[in-house]
Order: structure tokens, then C-alpha cells, then sequence
């Protein structure tokens, strides 16, 4: 090997092309055993009961699972020490450690190298050679800066199959949806059109045709699937369909799809190249929410491919022998969903996915788990038997008939909790010593309204209106805003409804209105900031608020991102301006409540300067989270660092909630520390009475409140001030609900 950087870079990028992590492992150990001209190049992976599981090795031949017991061996050492271990002859090393059948006494030299993820080392790379030699600095630092690259890339990769099944080490993921289930695989694996090769297509007119056909044909299919899901849940959440409606029939979309079918492309081409354009434009959005509509966008475009290609799979029908079915696959939709009885089916698992996603959101709605980015999901077999857990995000394969029967307990109290918890939707949320909070929804789509509602919100606490403004193609008139607005608060008719204003830029751009790249966007122009600058939106918005809200004291305006005096003053004269606007041209409007929401730690010292000029407070705890720590928790490099029960998060909190006391100035809170039990234990503690969560939440949040006496949580706070660090903190408060049963049902 000549040119160390050249040949590291050669094989990151070969291995970043290669989609499938199976190969991925593969093309590691050859290419770092052809660049070493070494005879062995093998890759552990530290299993979840602590063994290094040979995940890939070239030259070493294993017809079985292998694996090394936790600190046995060389590749022991090199996890104990956290070290490279670089050796002449390891088999005279006295940590050697002899793997049966493995036929590794025929090398002798050992070099392993640790690879840590999040400072823990998650595998080892080891390279061996037949003759006792060490290996040299310049391949050892080589190997090093592999090692580096690959721990990024070692949690992706799935367990190897054999490893799990015999192990039942379970699959992990990211916990989407609540609940615990047990049932048989259901695979949705179809060609995608991710994977459709680049073709042409001389017959543009026959082309054309089929579009427009196809176009009906899927319409039809959507408006047969919404009605079936309407029935089991409520029309809003079957309403997810209009967004692959908007799509569909988006001008912009069938255009892209005509004009390539010109230049020559066959349909299925045309369609790719279409659909990859929208789902750029929403994955490259910081905004977790507008990021995951990506997801819908190729959701649409598979629907598309499948009904040109083959019509929609016959789901319902394989799904028949069974009685319970977990839907698997790399990305389900919700056309997917609606495709099995909704009876037959217990959870779902996707390879892809975020906890935003609209499957995500469906499963919330319809009641069962699901759990996205499980990457070895893909090589479970059609009808295998899986337990699925969504609260704690993990798939356990084929388990043994002793787990099953554990499972099957579980399940049943948790059966037993939800009708519980379904009994609570009319209390109130009160501690046993008296103290009422009042818990609201958060909300951006008509989709989500309604099971908020279901779930027993007295109100949204938080509308992310800058959902609709990003979901559209051009900024929303003042009418369809009013229709918007208008039918939000008629679903909450009674109760308040908090609209945030535009809280785009920056982190969230507007697809149609792209701003140069920032270097920090976060700290860039966002928020009132973005709404400021470009008052025309925000007096639009604004109006068409005051029109929507036709009972007095309903509606609530909230402003993102305050940092000054200033923008608050300007914020009031606007609100000024254009309710007397609206009376001159002769409509009826109430003066809004305006609230600002904390979530720029510069707000924090200013409370009392705004206090004459605001009527309530919103602590956005993620963002004031994300300020205060200086962490992204989008990043997942430093998002396991990310927790809003840091010591220094809690202690900004509980400095917000006394300045609002002493300034007499309600006080609300909306962001997950809202739905997080620790946290609000905390926040119960400082007296806080208004949280605002998704709804989804509302109902265990609703428990642990009903349970919790405020002078057992007060004592807690004052436990957890002065604590160290989250750990602490998470531990102690996970230890009192446990041990005084905070979110057990009574008599559960
Ligand atoms: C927050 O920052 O806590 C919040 C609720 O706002 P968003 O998550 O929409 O930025
Ligand atoms: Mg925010």
C-alpha cells in the first residue's frame, strides 16, 4: 500500500456505495485484508449480553456462529484495555483464547483494534497473519483510521441471522409507537422505486397515456383505502391520505413526470426521478416533522410504481391465516396499513422510518406498536413468530415458548392498563394532595386532532402552523389559512387552542423559499426573527388567525424564538395593527391572548421586562434544551449527551416558573419534557400547571399526575437540584415511580 490516504478513502467510498450492510461487512474485511496483504481480516461485534459475535471475516471459515465470551481472548484485551493490541505471535499470548473449529492456530500475528461508538467499544477489527510478525505503524494507523469510520457504521448493520435466532438477542430500533404485541411476520417486501434502473422509452405518447391512467387508477385506490381506515379510526387520521392526495394531483409533480417521458424516459423512470426530487427537498429539511414527510413522498411513488407494475399486493389475503400480524419492511405506508384487516393486525416494523413518520403516527392512532429503523428486520422470514415492544424500541425473534408465555402475561396487563388508562380520559388531571394541571395536545395536522380529543385534551397547547405553510407549494392565502385555523378551533370548540406563528427559517426552510445555506442555522434566521423580516407573512398569518376565531377568549397567538424586548414590542403593535385593520373592513374580532415562548436562554433574564407587554408563557423545552446544552439532538453524534433533565436544564426551568409566580404570569409547557414521567414529576414539583404533549402521551401523563402527590414530587425536585447529572436524576425519579407504583392503575 502506497498511498495511505487514497487507499482509506477508496474503501469508505466503496463501502458507501454498497446499499445492503451485509455486504458492507463482507467488502470491509476483503478490502482491509487485500490493502494489508494479510491472510485474515475478521469482524466482532459486541453482542447485547456482552460477547464479540464474528459479524464477517476474510479467512477464517465459520459454518456456525461464533462467538468469543465477554473479555475472553485477545479481542477481550483489546475491549478491556480500550487499546490497540499489535502483537508477533498471539498464540503464545497468555490472554489466547481457543475458539473451536475455527482453525485460527494457523496465524499467528494479531493486531485488533478497538471500535468505539459514543465512547463505548461497540466491536473489534482484527487483522492476523501465518507468520509471526507484528504488523507495522504505518498499517496499524491505517487500520486505526478504518476502525474509526466503521464504528459510525457498526450499529447499522444487522446481527448476524443465525447469531439471533440462536441468542434471541433482540433487534433494536428507534420506539415509534406504545405498546407491547406478539404475532407472525408479515413481510411487505416489493421491488422499490428506489431500486428502478434508469430506462428509456421511445413510445412517449403510449407513455403519456398510461400516466394519466395510472393517475386515476391510484386515486380511486387511495379514496377505497381512506374509507376502510375511516371506519376504524377517525376521518381525520384517514385524512393522512390527503397528503398522498396533494401529492398526486400536485401540477408541479405530473409535469416533472410528462416532461422526462419527452426527453425519453420510460414511465418508471420518469416517476423515480420525480419522486426523488420532492423527497430531496423534504429530507433536507432540519425540521425532524418535515424531514420524516419525505418518507410519504416515496410512499407515493412506490403506490405509483406498484399499481403500474402489478396492482397492490394481496396483503389482506396472506395476512387471512393468521390472527395476529406484525407488519415488517423497509418502509411501510399507509395505502400498506390500510391493505390488512385492521383486527389481524397487532404491530408494525420498519428498516426505515423516523418517530415522526405518518406510519408512526397511524399506529398511535390505531392503537398497536410500532417500531421504525430496525435495520435487521429485513432478514426476518415471512410468518416467523416476533414480540414486539414499542415503549422501550425492540423486535425479539422467534422467542423460545418460556418468553412467549412471559409475553403473553404482559401483554394481557397492558390490555387491562389501556382499558384503565381509557377510564381516566373524563378526570382530570389532579395529584392525590389537589394540585389541577391541565394537559393540552400538541398539533400541526388536521391528522392529529381528533385522537387528541379521544385521549381527553382540554385544548391545543401548541398548533405548529408552520406545518401547512411547509406541506404546501407556495405560501397559503389568507383564505386557506382562515379554513385551516378556523377548523382547528371548530374540532376544539370550548376549550383554548395556542397558535404558534410561523416558526420557519433557518433549521426549517420553506421549500419554495430556499435562503442561502447558513453556517449555523440554528442560530440563524428563524422564528420571529424570519417572521419579522418578512412582515407580510406574519400580518397575513395574523389575520387570518383574528378571522378564524369566532368565539372570544378561544384563540391564543404564541411567538417562537424571543430574544428581545424589541420583537415582542413589534409583535404587539402588529397584533395592534391588524385587529384594527380588520375592524375598519367590518369583522368581528377578539383581542388573542399573546404568549411568548421561552426557549432562547436569553429570554429566561427578560421575563420581567416582557411581562407588560405578554399574558403567558410557553417554555419550548427542546429547543431551550438544545441552547442551553449547546448539543443538536438531530446530531447523532451527540445526541445520546441530549437530555432535558439535565441539571442545568431543570435549574433554568425552575428559574423560569418562579419569575412567572412572582410576575403572576401563567406558564405552560411544550415540549417533550411535557411527556417525559421523569420530567414531569419535576415539573410537577415547581408547581407547573399546564403541559402540552402529543396526544398520544396525554393519557399515562394523565396516571402519573392522578398518582403522584405534589409534596412527594416537590421532595424529589429538591433531591434532584442538587444532583450531578442527568443520570442522577433519570435514576432517582425512576426509582420513585417505581417504588411508589406512580403509573401502576389502581387496583392494575
Ligand atoms: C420546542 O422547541 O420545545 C418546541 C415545542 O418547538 P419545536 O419543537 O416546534 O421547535
Ligand atoms: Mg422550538
Amino acid at each position: 500500500m502506497k498511498d495511505v490516504i487514497a487507499e482509506l478513502t477508496r474503501i469508505v467510498q466503496q463501502v458507501a456505495l454498497v446499499q445492503d450492510p451485509k455486504q458492507q461487512v463482507r467488502l470491509i474485511v476483503d478490502q482491509i485484508a487485500q490493502s494489508l496483504d494479510c491472510e485474515v481480516c475478521s469482524l466482532y461485534r459486541l453482542s447485547s449480553e456482552g460477547h464479540m459475535a464474528l459479524l464477517a471475516s476474510h479467512g477464517l471459515d465459520a459454518d456456525r456462529p461464533v462467538a468469543i465470551p465477554a473479555g475472553a481472548g485477545l479481542v477481550g484485551l483489546v475491549v478491556r484495555t480500550r487499546h490497540v493490541v499489535n502483537i508477533a505471535n498471539g498464540l503464545k499470548h497468555p490472554d489466547y483464547f481457543h475458539v473451536a473449529d475455527l482453525l485460527e492456530e494457523r496465524f499467528k500475528s494479531f493486531c485488533g483494534v478497538p471500535l468505539v461508538n459514543n465512547g463505548e467499544v461497540i466491536g473489534v477489527l482484527v487483522v492476523q497473519g501465518r507468520h509471526a510478525k507484528k504488523l507495522s505503524a504505518k498499517h496499524e494507523a491505517f487500520l486505526s483510521t478504518l476502525a474509526a469510520h466503521i464504528a459510525l457504521l457498526l450499529p447499522r448493520l444487522p446481527v448476524s441471522n443465525d447469531a439471533y435466532v440462536s441468542s434471541n438477542t433482540p433487534l433494536l430500533g428507534v420506539a415509534a409507537a406504545p405498546g407491547v404485541a406478539l404475532g407472525h411476520a408479515l413481510p411487505c417486501r416489493r421491488d422499490s422505486l428506489a431500486d428502478v434502473a434508469t430506462a428509456q422509452d421511445a413510445n412517449v405518447e403510449q407513455s403519456l397515456s398510461d400516466w394519466q391512467a395510472l393517475l386515476a387508477r391510484v386515486e380511486t385506490d387511495l379514496r377505497k383505502e381512506r374509507a376502510a381506515l375511516g371506519e376504524l379510526v377517525s376521518a381525520d387520521v384517514a385524512s393522512m391520505f390527503d397528503a398522498y392526495q396533494m401529492l398526486l394531483f400536485d401540477p408541479t409533480l405530473s409535469e416533472r413526470v410528462q416532461s422526462s417521458i419527452r426527453e425519453g424516459y420510460a414511465l418508471t423512470t420518469a416517476i423515480k426521478m420525480a419522486i426523488q426530487y420532492y423527497a430531496d427537498l423534504f429530507r433536507a429539511m432540519d425540521d425532524e416533522y418535515m424531514k420524516a414527510r419525505h418518507e410519504d413522498v416515496w410512499h407515493l411513488g412506490n403506490k405509483l410504481f406498484h399499481t403500474y407494475q402489478h396492482g397492490h399486493p394481496e396483503m389482506a389475503r396472506q395476512a387471512s391465516d393468521h390472527d395476529a400480524v406484525i407488519l415488517i419492511g423497509d418502509d411501510i405506508s399507509v395505502s400498506d396499513i390500510a391493505a390488512v384487516p385492521t383486527k389481524k393486525l397487532k404491530g408494525i416494523v420498519c428498516a426505515g422510518g423516523s418517530r415522526l413518520s405518518h406510519t408512526a403516527i397511524l399506529a398511535s392512532a390505531l392503537g398497536i406498536p410500532a417500531i421504525m429503523g430496525v435495520h435487521g428486520i429485513l432478514d426476518v422470514a415471512e410468518q416467523e413468530v416476533l414480540i414486539i415492544d414499542g415503549d422501550e424500541g425492540q423486535v425479539i425473534c422467534d422467542p423460545p415458548e418460556p418468553l412467549l408465555a412471559e409475553y403473553r402475561v404482559v401483554i394481557e396487563r397492558e390490555r387491562n392498563k389501556i382499558a384503565g388508562l381509557d377510564k381516566l380520559r373524563d378526570l382530570p388531571a389532579i395529584t392525590p394532595d389537589g394540585h389541577r394541571v391541565c394537559l393540552l395536545s400538541n398539533s400541526g395536522l388536521l391528522a392529529d386532532m381528533s385522537p387528541g380529543l379521544r385521549q381527553g385534551s382540554e385544548g391545543i397547547g401548541l398548533f405548529r402552523t408552520e406545518i401547512p405553510f411547509m406541506a404546501s407549494e407556495t405560501f397559503p392565502t389568507e383564505e386557506e389559512q382562515v379554513r385551516l385555523y378556523r377548523k382547528a378551533l371548530e374540532v376544539y370548540r370550548g376549550k383554548p387552542v395556542t397558535m404558534r406563528t410561523l416558526d420557519v427559517g433557518g433549521d426549517k426552510p420553506l421549500p419554495y423559499f430556499t435562503v442561502d445555506k447558513e453556517q449555523n442555522p440554528a442560530l440563524g434566521w428563524r422564528g420571529i426573527r424570519f417572521a419579522l423580516d418578512n412582515v407580510q407573512l406574519l400580518v397575513t398569518q395574523l389575520r387570518a388567525m383574528l378571522k378564524a376565531a369566532r368565539e372570544p377568549n378561544q384563540l391564543h397567538v404564541l411567538v417562537p424564538m424571543l430574544a428581545s424586548l424589541d420583537e415582542l414590542k413589534s409583535m404587539n403593535s402588529l397584533l395592534d395593527d391588524t385587529l384594527a385593520q380588520l375592524t375598519d373592513e367590518g369583522v368581528e374580532v377578539y383581542r388573542p391572548r399573546l404568549g411568548a415562548m421561552i426557549e432562547v436562554p436569553a429570554a429566561i433574564s427578560q421575563i420581567a421586562d416582557w411581562r407588560p407587554y405578554l399574558d403567558f408563557i410557553s417554555v419550548g423545552s427542546n429547543d431551550l434544551s438544545q441552547y442551553l446544552l449547546a448539543l443538536d439532538r438531530n446530531n447523532p453524534r451527540v445526541a445520546s449527551r441530549y437530555d432535558h433533565v439535565h441539571p442545568a436544564v431543570v435549574r433554568e426551568m425552575q428559574r423560569i416558573v418562579k419569575s412567572c409566580r412572582e410576575l403572576n404570569l401563567p406558564l405552560s409547557v411544550c415540549g417533550e419534557m411535557a411527556a417525559d414521567p421523569v420530567a414531569v414529576l419535576l415539573l410537577l414539583g415547581m408547581g407547573v400547571d399546564h403541559l402540552s404533549m402529543s396526544s398520544a402521551r396525554l393519557p399515562k401523563v394523565k396516571l402519573l399526575i392522578r398518582k403522584t402527590k405534589r409534596s412527594v414530587a416537590e421532595e424529589y425536585l429538591s433531591q434532584a437540584l442538587v444532583l450531578g447529572s442527568a443520570r442522577e436524576i433519570r435514576e432517582l425519579g425512576n426509582a420513585l415511580i417505581q417504588r411508589e407504583g406512580l403509573l401502576e392503575l389502581p387496583n392494575s
